[in-house]
Protein backbone atom coordinates (compact mmCIF):
# COMPACT_ATOMS: atom_id res chain seq x y z
CA UNK A 1 0.00 0.00 0.00
CA UNK A 2 1.62 3.53 -0.93
CA UNK A 3 0.38 6.50 0.22
CA UNK A 4 1.63 9.85 -1.74
CA UNK A 5 2.33 13.21 -1.07
CA UNK A 6 -1.22 14.51 -0.38
CA UNK A 7 -2.46 11.18 1.26
CA UNK A 8 0.44 11.94 4.39
CA UNK A 9 0.47 15.80 4.18
CA UNK A 10 -0.79 16.17 8.01
CA UNK A 11 -1.63 14.81 11.25
CA UNK A 12 -5.21 14.36 10.13
CA UNK A 13 -4.07 12.44 6.28
CA UNK A 14 -2.21 10.06 8.36
CA UNK A 15 -5.02 9.20 10.70
CA UNK A 16 -7.08 8.55 7.51
CA UNK A 17 -3.96 6.05 6.66
CA UNK A 18 -3.95 4.50 9.76
CA UNK A 19 -7.72 3.62 9.45
CA UNK A 20 -7.02 2.61 5.85
CA UNK A 21 -3.97 0.73 7.28
CA UNK A 22 -6.26 -1.14 9.95
CA UNK A 23 -9.25 -2.30 8.05
CA UNK A 24 -6.79 -3.85 5.41
CA UNK A 25 -4.50 -5.51 7.82
CA UNK A 26 -8.57 -7.11 9.39
CA UNK A 27 -9.76 -7.95 6.39
CA UNK A 28 -6.68 -9.73 4.55
CA UNK A 29 -5.06 -10.81 7.95
CA UNK A 30 -1.74 -10.53 6.79
CA UNK A 31 -0.24 -6.94 7.71
CA UNK A 32 0.40 -4.98 4.43
CA UNK A 33 3.68 -3.55 3.58
CA UNK A 34 2.85 0.30 3.91
CA UNK A 35 4.97 2.79 1.82
CA UNK A 36 5.10 6.60 2.65
CA UNK A 37 5.76 9.67 0.27
CA UNK A 38 7.34 12.73 1.94
CA UNK A 39 4.43 14.85 2.87
CA UNK A 40 3.18 17.36 -0.42
CA UNK A 41 5.66 20.03 -1.40
CA UNK A 42 7.94 18.68 1.11
CA UNK A 43 10.08 17.60 -2.18
CA UNK A 44 9.76 20.62 -3.56
CA UNK A 45 10.97 22.45 -0.76
CA UNK A 46 14.08 20.10 -0.14
CA UNK A 47 15.24 21.13 -4.08
CA UNK A 48 14.41 24.62 -3.60
CA UNK A 49 16.83 24.70 0.05
CA UNK A 50 19.71 22.59 -2.47
CA UNK A 51 19.43 25.30 -5.16
CA UNK A 52 19.47 28.28 -2.44
CA UNK A 53 22.38 26.58 -0.11
CA UNK A 54 24.41 26.91 -3.70
CA UNK A 55 23.51 30.57 -4.19
CA UNK A 56 24.65 31.33 -0.38
CA UNK A 57 21.03 32.11 0.65
CA UNK A 58 21.97 30.98 4.19
CA UNK A 59 19.48 32.56 6.52
CA UNK A 60 16.74 31.73 3.75
CA UNK A 61 18.27 27.85 3.85
CA UNK A 62 18.05 27.97 7.80
CA UNK A 63 14.54 29.33 7.84
CA UNK A 64 13.69 27.15 5.39
CA UNK A 65 15.08 23.93 7.77
CA UNK A 66 13.08 25.47 10.83
CA UNK A 67 9.95 25.29 8.71
CA UNK A 68 10.77 21.92 7.65
CA UNK A 69 11.15 20.77 11.19
CA UNK A 70 7.65 22.49 12.51
CA UNK A 71 5.79 20.91 9.84
CA UNK A 72 6.98 17.62 11.22
CA UNK A 73 6.92 18.38 14.53
CA UNK A 74 3.61 19.56 14.60
CA UNK A 75 2.09 16.67 13.25
CA UNK A 76 3.74 14.09 15.67
CA UNK A 77 2.79 16.55 18.14
CA UNK A 78 -0.68 15.88 17.05
CA UNK A 79 -0.66 12.24 16.42
CA UNK A 80 1.46 10.71 20.10
CA UNK A 81 1.35 11.38 23.59
CA UNK A 82 5.06 13.26 24.51
CA UNK A 83 6.16 10.17 26.24
CA UNK A 84 5.16 8.07 23.38
CA UNK A 85 6.85 10.39 20.96
CA UNK A 86 10.71 10.95 22.94
CA UNK A 87 12.43 7.88 20.41
CA UNK A 88 10.92 9.32 16.94
CA UNK A 89 11.60 12.92 17.99
CA UNK A 90 15.81 11.80 18.31
CA UNK A 91 15.49 10.13 15.39
CA UNK A 92 13.79 13.12 13.30
CA UNK A 93 16.40 15.47 15.05
CA UNK A 94 18.89 13.06 13.95
CA UNK A 95 17.81 13.48 10.07
CA UNK A 96 17.30 16.89 10.23
CA UNK A 97 20.98 17.52 11.77
CA UNK A 98 22.50 15.32 8.39
CA UNK A 99 19.52 17.66 6.26
CA UNK A 100 21.32 20.55 7.89
CA UNK A 101 24.73 19.65 7.47
CA UNK A 102 24.49 18.62 3.74
CA UNK A 103 22.61 22.11 3.29
CA UNK A 104 25.98 23.74 4.83
CA UNK A 105 28.32 21.60 3.18
CA UNK A 106 26.55 22.45 -0.46
CA UNK A 107 26.59 26.36 0.28
CA UNK A 108 31.08 25.95 1.33
CA UNK A 109 31.12 24.16 -1.63
CA UNK A 110 28.91 26.33 -3.79
CA UNK A 111 27.36 23.19 -5.12
CA UNK A 112 25.47 19.91 -4.48
CA UNK A 113 27.10 16.89 -5.95
CA UNK A 114 24.79 14.05 -7.32
CA UNK A 115 25.45 12.01 -4.34
CA UNK A 116 24.84 15.10 -2.03
CA UNK A 117 21.78 16.11 -3.84
CA UNK A 118 19.93 12.82 -2.95
CA UNK A 119 21.10 12.74 0.40
CA UNK A 120 19.21 16.22 0.98
CA UNK A 121 16.31 15.19 -0.90
CA UNK A 122 15.63 11.60 0.47
CA UNK A 123 14.80 13.19 3.75
CA UNK A 124 11.09 14.08 3.44
CA UNK A 125 10.22 10.30 2.93
CA UNK A 126 12.93 9.42 5.66
CA UNK A 127 11.34 11.40 8.16
CA UNK A 128 7.78 11.02 7.33
CA UNK A 129 7.82 7.19 7.42
CA UNK A 130 8.95 7.49 10.77
CA UNK A 131 6.23 9.25 11.54
CA UNK A 132 3.87 7.03 9.76
CA UNK A 133 5.16 3.86 11.58
CA UNK A 134 4.72 5.48 15.21
CA UNK A 135 1.13 6.84 14.48
CA UNK A 136 0.54 2.99 13.62
CA UNK A 137 1.76 1.74 16.96
CA UNK A 138 0.00 4.72 18.58
CA UNK A 139 -3.19 3.55 16.98
CA UNK A 140 -2.78 -0.46 17.97
CA UNK A 141 -1.57 -1.39 14.79
CA UNK A 142 2.00 -3.38 15.48
CA UNK A 143 4.41 -1.82 12.55
CA UNK A 144 7.97 -1.13 11.94
CA UNK A 145 9.82 1.37 10.51
CA UNK A 146 12.09 0.12 7.93
CA UNK A 147 14.98 1.75 6.36
CA UNK A 148 14.28 2.18 2.78
CA UNK A 149 18.39 2.21 1.98
CA UNK A 150 18.45 -1.40 3.55
CA UNK A 151 15.35 -2.43 0.97
CA UNK A 152 15.83 -1.00 -2.08
CA UNK A 153 19.57 -1.54 -3.90
CA UNK A 154 19.54 0.14 -6.81
CA UNK A 155 22.52 1.17 -9.47
CA UNK A 156 24.38 4.51 -8.95
CA UNK A 157 22.52 6.44 -11.40
CA UNK A 158 21.79 9.37 -9.01
CA UNK A 159 18.61 11.37 -8.94
CA UNK A 160 17.22 9.02 -10.99
CA UNK A 161 18.56 4.97 -10.21
CA UNK A 162 17.13 1.82 -11.22
CA UNK A 163 16.79 -0.73 -8.76
CA UNK A 164 18.70 -3.80 -8.80
CA UNK A 165 15.54 -6.86 -8.57
CA UNK A 166 18.26 -9.46 -7.43
CA UNK A 167 20.03 -7.56 -4.55
CA UNK A 168 16.39 -5.92 -3.93
CA UNK A 169 14.65 -8.87 -3.52
CA UNK A 170 17.37 -10.52 -1.29
CA UNK A 171 17.38 -7.04 0.77
CA UNK A 172 13.58 -7.18 0.87
CA UNK A 173 13.91 -10.74 2.27
CA UNK A 174 16.00 -9.79 5.21
CA UNK A 175 14.56 -6.53 5.95
CA UNK A 176 10.93 -6.58 5.51
CA UNK A 177 9.75 -10.26 5.68
CA UNK A 178 10.66 -10.73 9.30
CA UNK A 179 8.63 -8.10 10.03
CA UNK A 180 5.56 -9.38 7.85
CA UNK A 181 6.47 -12.71 9.81
CA UNK A 182 6.16 -11.32 13.47
CA UNK A 183 2.86 -9.66 12.42
CA UNK A 184 3.95 -6.12 11.97
CA UNK A 185 3.28 -3.50 9.73
CA UNK A 186 6.22 -2.83 7.67
CA UNK A 187 6.20 0.99 6.85
CA UNK A 188 9.60 2.11 4.39
CA UNK A 189 9.93 5.42 2.60
CA UNK A 190 9.60 5.43 -1.03
CA UNK A 191 11.84 7.10 -3.42
CA UNK A 192 14.43 6.35 -1.92
CA UNK A 193 17.36 3.05 -2.14
CA UNK A 194 21.00 2.72 -2.02
CA UNK A 195 23.64 1.48 -3.81
CA UNK A 196 24.92 -1.93 -3.05
CA UNK A 197 27.85 0.36 -1.19
CA UNK A 198 25.29 1.92 0.85
CA UNK A 199 25.55 5.34 -0.84
CA UNK A 200 21.96 6.94 -0.69
CA UNK A 201 20.29 7.18 -4.04
CA UNK A 202 16.72 8.42 -5.10
CA UNK A 203 14.20 7.19 -8.05
CA UNK A 204 13.60 10.17 -9.66
CA UNK A 205 10.75 12.73 -9.40
CA UNK A 206 7.01 10.45 -8.20
CA UNK A 207 9.17 7.46 -7.51
CA UNK A 208 7.10 6.49 -4.51
CA UNK A 209 5.05 4.57 -6.54
CA UNK A 210 7.79 2.74 -8.15
CA UNK A 211 9.10 1.94 -4.71
CA UNK A 212 5.92 0.40 -4.11
CA UNK A 213 5.91 -1.89 -7.23
CA UNK A 214 9.63 -2.94 -6.59
CA UNK A 215 8.75 -4.05 -2.96
CA UNK A 216 5.71 -5.07 -4.49
CA UNK A 217 7.33 -7.52 -6.75
CA UNK A 218 10.18 -8.40 -4.51
CA UNK A 219 7.49 -10.39 -2.28
CA UNK A 220 5.15 -11.66 -4.62
CA UNK A 221 2.31 -9.53 -3.39
CA UNK A 222 -1.12 -10.04 -4.09
CA UNK A 223 -1.47 -6.80 -5.22
CA UNK A 224 0.19 -3.29 -5.72
CA UNK A 225 -2.09 -0.30 -4.12
CA UNK A 226 -1.18 3.17 -5.10
CA UNK A 227 -3.51 5.35 -2.62
CA UNK A 228 -3.81 9.01 -3.84
CA UNK A 229 -6.00 12.06 -3.97
CA UNK A 230 -8.13 11.28 -7.27
CA UNK A 231 -10.44 8.81 -7.11
CA UNK A 232 -8.51 6.75 -9.68
CA UNK A 233 -6.94 6.88 -13.33
CA UNK A 234 -8.90 9.47 -14.75
CA UNK A 235 -10.18 9.60 -18.41
CA UNK A 236 -8.14 12.46 -18.88
CA UNK A 237 -6.02 14.98 -16.27
CA UNK A 238 -7.94 16.45 -14.12
CA UNK A 239 -5.85 19.82 -14.29
CA UNK A 240 -6.51 20.36 -17.81
CA UNK A 241 -10.21 18.76 -18.80
CA UNK A 242 -13.27 19.48 -16.68
CA UNK A 243 -14.53 16.64 -14.95
CA UNK A 244 -13.24 13.27 -16.36
CA UNK A 245 -14.56 10.15 -15.26
CA UNK A 246 -13.00 7.01 -13.41
CA UNK A 247 -11.55 4.21 -15.47
CA UNK A 248 -12.43 0.99 -13.81
CA UNK A 249 -9.72 -1.52 -15.59
CA UNK A 250 -6.77 -0.71 -17.62
CA UNK A 251 -4.62 -3.57 -19.27
CA UNK A 252 -0.51 -2.61 -18.76
CA UNK A 253 -0.01 -1.92 -21.67
CA UNK A 254 -2.74 1.00 -21.64
CA UNK A 255 -1.44 2.35 -18.06
CA UNK A 256 2.27 2.64 -19.28
CA UNK A 257 1.30 4.42 -21.76
CA UNK A 258 -0.86 6.77 -19.75
CA UNK A 259 1.85 6.95 -17.26
CA UNK A 260 4.94 7.83 -19.65
CA UNK A 261 2.81 10.99 -21.31
CA UNK A 262 1.87 12.46 -18.45
CA UNK A 263 -0.55 11.04 -15.81
CA UNK A 264 1.11 11.77 -13.34
CA UNK A 265 -1.03 10.15 -10.71
CA UNK A 266 1.65 6.69 -11.69
CA UNK A 267 5.37 7.08 -12.24
CA UNK A 268 5.65 5.76 -15.43
CA UNK A 269 8.21 3.00 -14.38
CA UNK A 270 6.04 1.73 -11.78
CA UNK A 271 4.44 -0.77 -14.30
CA UNK A 272 7.45 -2.58 -15.34
CA UNK A 273 8.20 -4.79 -11.63
CA UNK A 274 3.98 -5.25 -11.48
CA UNK A 275 3.91 -6.96 -15.45
CA UNK A 276 7.17 -8.66 -14.53
CA UNK A 277 5.10 -10.74 -11.77
CA UNK A 278 2.00 -10.42 -12.94
CA UNK A 279 0.84 -8.33 -10.12
CA UNK A 280 -2.66 -6.09 -9.96
CA UNK A 281 -2.22 -2.44 -9.58
CA UNK A 282 -4.87 -0.50 -8.17
CA UNK A 283 -5.77 2.92 -7.71
CA UNK A 284 -7.17 4.29 -4.66
CA UNK A 285 -8.32 7.37 -3.19
CA UNK A 286 -7.26 7.86 0.17
CA UNK A 287 -9.93 10.37 1.22
CA UNK A 288 -12.84 7.97 -0.27
CA UNK A 289 -11.18 4.57 0.77
CA UNK A 290 -14.85 2.68 -0.15
CA UNK A 291 -14.29 3.83 -3.77
CA UNK A 292 -13.60 0.22 -6.47
CA UNK A 293 -10.70 2.92 -7.95
CA UNK A 294 -9.08 1.99 -10.84
CA UNK A 295 -7.54 -2.16 -11.42
CA UNK A 296 -4.53 -2.75 -13.85
CA UNK A 297 -4.10 -6.13 -14.95
CA UNK A 298 -2.60 -8.08 -17.53
CA UNK A 299 -5.82 -8.79 -19.48
CA UNK A 300 -8.79 -6.76 -18.34
CA UNK A 301 -12.42 -7.46 -19.17
CA UNK A 302 -13.28 -6.92 -22.22
CA UNK A 303 -14.59 -3.31 -22.66
CA UNK A 304 -16.21 -2.03 -25.99
CA UNK A 305 -14.95 1.52 -25.24
CA UNK A 306 -13.24 3.25 -28.13
CA UNK A 307 -10.41 4.96 -26.08
CA UNK A 308 -9.43 4.21 -22.41
CA UNK A 309 -8.75 7.74 -21.62
CA UNK A 310 -6.27 10.91 -22.92
CA UNK A 311 -3.13 12.00 -21.14
CA UNK A 312 -1.16 14.80 -22.33
CA UNK A 313 2.44 16.17 -21.73
CA UNK A 314 3.19 20.61 -22.25
CA UNK A 315 6.95 21.92 -22.33
CA UNK A 316 7.54 20.03 -25.09
CA UNK A 317 10.44 20.75 -27.74
CA UNK A 318 10.57 19.32 -31.11
CA UNK A 319 13.39 18.99 -33.21
CA UNK A 320 13.59 18.59 -37.18
CA UNK A 321 16.78 16.88 -38.68
CA UNK A 322 16.86 16.92 -42.43
CA UNK A 323 19.76 15.06 -43.84
CA UNK A 324 21.94 17.33 -46.08
CA UNK A 325 22.19 14.38 -48.81
CA UNK A 326 18.58 14.58 -50.57
CA UNK A 327 17.93 11.25 -49.60
CA UNK A 328 18.33 9.40 -45.94
CA UNK A 329 21.85 7.88 -46.28
CA UNK A 330 21.52 4.42 -44.30
CA UNK A 331 23.06 5.10 -41.00
CA UNK A 332 21.70 8.43 -40.94
CA UNK A 333 19.40 7.19 -38.34
CA UNK A 334 21.74 5.67 -35.98
CA UNK A 335 24.19 8.70 -36.36
CA UNK A 336 20.90 10.71 -34.85
CA UNK A 337 19.68 8.79 -32.04
CA UNK A 338 23.43 8.23 -31.35
CA UNK A 339 23.15 11.87 -30.40
CA UNK A 340 20.40 11.94 -28.33
CA UNK A 341 22.06 8.88 -25.98
CA UNK A 342 25.68 10.83 -25.82
CA UNK A 343 23.07 13.27 -24.25
CA UNK A 344 21.14 11.09 -21.93
CA UNK A 345 17.97 12.66 -22.95
CA UNK A 346 15.42 10.38 -24.66
CA UNK A 347 12.87 11.08 -27.25
CA UNK A 348 9.07 10.84 -26.72
CA UNK A 349 7.29 10.71 -30.35
CA UNK A 350 9.23 9.93 -33.46
CA UNK A 351 8.26 10.46 -37.38
CA UNK A 352 10.44 10.69 -40.71
CA UNK A 353 9.70 11.23 -44.35
CA UNK A 354 12.05 10.78 -46.73
CA UNK A 355 15.17 13.29 -46.00
CA UNK A 356 14.20 14.53 -42.24
CA UNK A 357 13.12 12.95 -39.03
CA UNK A 358 11.30 14.87 -36.36
CA UNK A 359 11.28 14.08 -32.78
CA UNK A 360 10.22 15.64 -29.47
CA UNK A 361 11.86 15.76 -25.97
CA UNK A 362 10.83 17.14 -22.77
CA UNK A 363 13.79 17.66 -21.19
CA UNK A 364 15.53 20.33 -23.35
CA UNK A 365 19.00 20.60 -20.86
CA UNK A 366 21.38 19.02 -23.19
CA UNK A 367 19.25 20.77 -26.17
CA UNK A 368 22.32 23.12 -27.51
CA UNK A 369 25.12 20.57 -27.06
CA UNK A 370 22.44 18.09 -28.97
CA UNK A 371 22.00 20.60 -31.55
CA UNK A 372 25.64 21.27 -32.16
CA UNK A 373 26.37 17.74 -32.42
CA UNK A 374 23.41 17.22 -35.08
CA UNK A 375 24.43 20.33 -37.16
CA UNK A 376 27.65 18.62 -37.73
CA UNK A 377 26.17 16.05 -40.42
CA UNK A 378 22.53 17.83 -41.15
CA UNK A 379 20.29 20.46 -40.69
CA UNK A 380 18.70 21.50 -37.65
CA UNK A 381 15.43 23.21 -36.58
CA UNK A 382 14.02 23.46 -33.10
CA UNK A 383 10.75 24.43 -32.32
CA UNK A 384 9.62 24.84 -28.50
CA UNK A 385 6.50 25.57 -26.47
CA UNK A 386 4.46 22.58 -27.98
CA UNK A 387 2.38 19.71 -26.14
CA UNK A 388 2.18 16.20 -26.71
CA UNK A 389 -1.38 14.66 -26.18
CA UNK A 390 -1.55 11.15 -26.35
CA UNK A 391 -5.01 8.89 -26.69
CA UNK A 392 -4.66 5.56 -25.68
CA UNK A 393 -6.69 2.15 -25.73
CA UNK A 394 -6.63 -1.26 -26.78
CA UNK A 395 -9.33 -0.99 -28.97
CA UNK A 396 -7.04 1.12 -31.25
CA UNK A 397 -5.19 -2.00 -32.31
CA UNK A 398 -8.85 -3.83 -33.94
CA UNK A 399 -10.71 -0.33 -35.15
CA UNK A 400 -8.90 1.57 -37.40
CA UNK A 401 -12.11 4.41 -37.84
CA UNK A 402 -10.84 5.08 -33.66
CA UNK A 403 -7.56 6.76 -34.74
CA UNK A 404 -9.25 8.91 -37.54
CA UNK A 405 -11.81 9.71 -34.87
CA UNK A 406 -8.95 11.14 -32.68
CA UNK A 407 -7.61 13.39 -35.63
CA UNK A 408 -10.98 14.21 -36.41
CA UNK A 409 -11.65 15.47 -33.38
CA UNK A 410 -9.03 18.36 -33.23
CA UNK A 411 -10.32 19.77 -35.67
CA UNK A 412 -9.32 23.67 -35.91
CA UNK A 413 -5.93 22.87 -33.99
CA UNK A 414 -3.05 22.94 -36.34
CA UNK A 415 -0.91 19.57 -35.64
CA UNK A 416 2.43 19.54 -35.68
CA UNK A 417 3.44 15.67 -35.68
CA UNK A 418 1.38 12.77 -35.59
CA UNK A 419 2.43 9.12 -34.85
CA UNK A 420 0.84 6.02 -34.34
CA UNK A 421 2.87 2.90 -33.03
CA UNK A 422 3.13 0.01 -34.77
CA UNK A 423 1.36 -2.08 -31.00
CA UNK A 424 -1.14 0.51 -32.11
CA UNK A 425 -2.46 1.15 -28.76
CA UNK A 426 -2.01 4.84 -28.94
CA UNK A 427 -2.02 7.70 -31.23
CA UNK A 428 0.56 10.35 -30.25
CA UNK A 429 -0.01 14.48 -31.69
CA UNK A 430 1.99 17.23 -31.62
CA UNK A 431 0.68 20.61 -31.07
CA UNK A 432 1.13 23.79 -30.15
CA UNK A 433 0.92 24.43 -26.04
CA UNK A 434 -1.41 27.44 -26.56
CA UNK A 435 -3.52 25.00 -28.44
CA UNK A 436 -3.50 22.08 -25.74
CA UNK A 437 -6.43 22.88 -23.43
CA UNK A 438 -8.58 23.01 -26.24
CA UNK A 439 -7.23 20.05 -28.12
CA UNK A 440 -8.17 18.28 -25.33
CA UNK A 441 -11.37 19.37 -24.58
CA UNK A 442 -12.54 18.32 -27.76
CA UNK A 443 -10.96 14.91 -27.54
CA UNK A 444 -12.17 14.22 -24.45
CA UNK A 445 -15.96 15.36 -25.69
CA UNK A 446 -15.52 13.30 -28.63
CA UNK A 447 -14.52 10.08 -26.80
CA UNK A 448 -15.72 10.61 -23.05
CA UNK A 449 -18.47 13.75 -23.05
P1 LIG B 1 0.60 11.37 -5.12
O1 LIG B 1 1.14 12.48 -4.30
O2 LIG B 1 -0.48 10.61 -4.45
O3 LIG B 1 1.66 10.49 -5.71
P2 LIG B 1 0.41 12.77 -7.63
O4 LIG B 1 0.21 14.25 -7.51
O5 LIG B 1 1.76 12.28 -7.96
O6 LIG B 1 -0.15 12.09 -6.31
O7 LIG B 1 -0.61 12.18 -8.71
C1 LIG B 1 -2.00 12.42 -8.57
C2 LIG B 1 -2.40 13.57 -9.47
O8 LIG B 1 -2.20 13.18 -10.83
C3 LIG B 1 -3.86 13.93 -9.43
O9 LIG B 1 -4.15 14.80 -8.37
C4 LIG B 1 -4.09 14.56 -10.81
O10 LIG B 1 -4.03 15.96 -10.73
C5 LIG B 1 -2.91 14.09 -11.65
N1 LIG B 1 -3.33 13.40 -12.88
C6 LIG B 1 -2.89 13.68 -14.13
N2 LIG B 1 -3.46 12.89 -15.04
C7 LIG B 1 -4.29 12.07 -14.38
C8 LIG B 1 -5.19 11.03 -14.77
N3 LIG B 1 -5.33 10.66 -16.06
N4 LIG B 1 -5.88 10.39 -13.81
C9 LIG B 1 -5.74 10.74 -12.51
N5 LIG B 1 -4.93 11.72 -12.08
C10 LIG B 1 -4.21 12.39 -12.99
N1 LIG C 1 8.37 12.80 -2.77
C1 LIG C 1 8.85 12.42 -4.08
C2 LIG C 1 8.44 13.46 -5.11
O1 LIG C 1 7.75 14.42 -4.76
C3 LIG C 1 8.41 11.05 -4.49
C4 LIG C 1 6.91 10.81 -4.52
O2 LIG C 1 6.17 11.51 -3.85
O3 LIG C 1 6.50 9.88 -5.22
O4 LIG C 1 8.84 13.38 -6.23
MG1 LIG D 1 2.99 10.69 -7.35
Amino acid sequence: MKFGGTSVADADAITRVVGIVKAARASSGLPPVVIVSAMSGVTDRLLELTASAERRRDAHVQNGIAELSRRHFEALERLLPPDAANDVLVEIGAQLEDLRALLKATGILRAASPSAHDAIVCTGELINSRIVAAALEQQGVPAAWVDARRAIVTDSAHTSASPKPEETREAVGREIIPRVAEGRVPVVGGFVGATSQGVTTTLGRGGSDYSAAIIGAALDSREIQIWTDVDGMLTADPRVVESPHVVPYLSFGEASELAYFGAKVLHPSTILPAVAKDIPVRILNSRRSGGPGTTITAEPPAADRALAAVACKRHVTMVEITSTRMLMAHGFLRRVFEVFERYRTAVDVVTTSEVSVSVTVDDAARLDDIVDALREFSEVNVEGGLAILCAVGDNLRCDPRIAARVIGALDGCPVRMVSQAASRRNVTIVVRDEDLARGMAQLHGEFFG
